[in-house]
């Protein structure tokens, strides 16, 4: 999952490309241009980052499938898992600020990334009960909340 987090960052630096681009080339050209050009990158990167992380993705949920089965009550059972491992997020922050003053600080950073892991890799297992293609589904999604941020953030 390392790398999936690493995906993420490889993306904002993406974005920042992008924006970097536009301020070089000034006017509605140089924005047009920075965009063509961040995203044919940022397509093609996540294209070959995503299918290796949905290829691993496919076999959870190949295996969760043949020992669960497939009906309603394992979907909603997948989303409920979502939600625990939310908790476990929740969890391990609260363990690394000490919050607990009997139990005093027992989490790391470390640890709350491991958790927010859990929640993503969940997420994915869980979103290829909705859609077909889970890869570009997904790529589509980050795609569009990242042209909505880049709009409102040029003048
Ligand atoms: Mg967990």
């Amino acid at each position: 999952m390392t790398e999936y987090i690493r995906a993420l960052a490889q993306d904002a630096a993406r974005s920042e490309a992008r924006r970097m681009l536009a301020s070089l080339i000034p006017g509605q050209t140089g924005i047009n241009l920075a965009d063509e050009v961040a995203d044919a990158v940022l397509g093609a990167a996540q294209s070959y980052q995503q299918a290796g992380t949905f290829a691993i993705i496919r076999h959870l949920v190949d295996w969760l499938d043949q020992a669960n089965g497939t009906g309603e009550t394992e979907t909603a059972r997948r989303l409920l898992k979502l939600t625990e491992e939310v908790g476990e997020v929740s969890s391990a922050y609260i363990g690394t600020v000490g919050q607990n003053p009997r139990k005093g600080v027992t989490h790391t950073n470390d640890d709350v990334a491991d958790e927010l892991c859990d929640v993503i890799v969940t997420a994915m297992v869980a979103l290829h009960r909705f859609t077909d293609n889970p890869g570009q589904h997904f790529a589509a999604k980050v795609q569009h909340i990242a042209d909505r941020v880049l709009v409102k953030e040029q003048p």
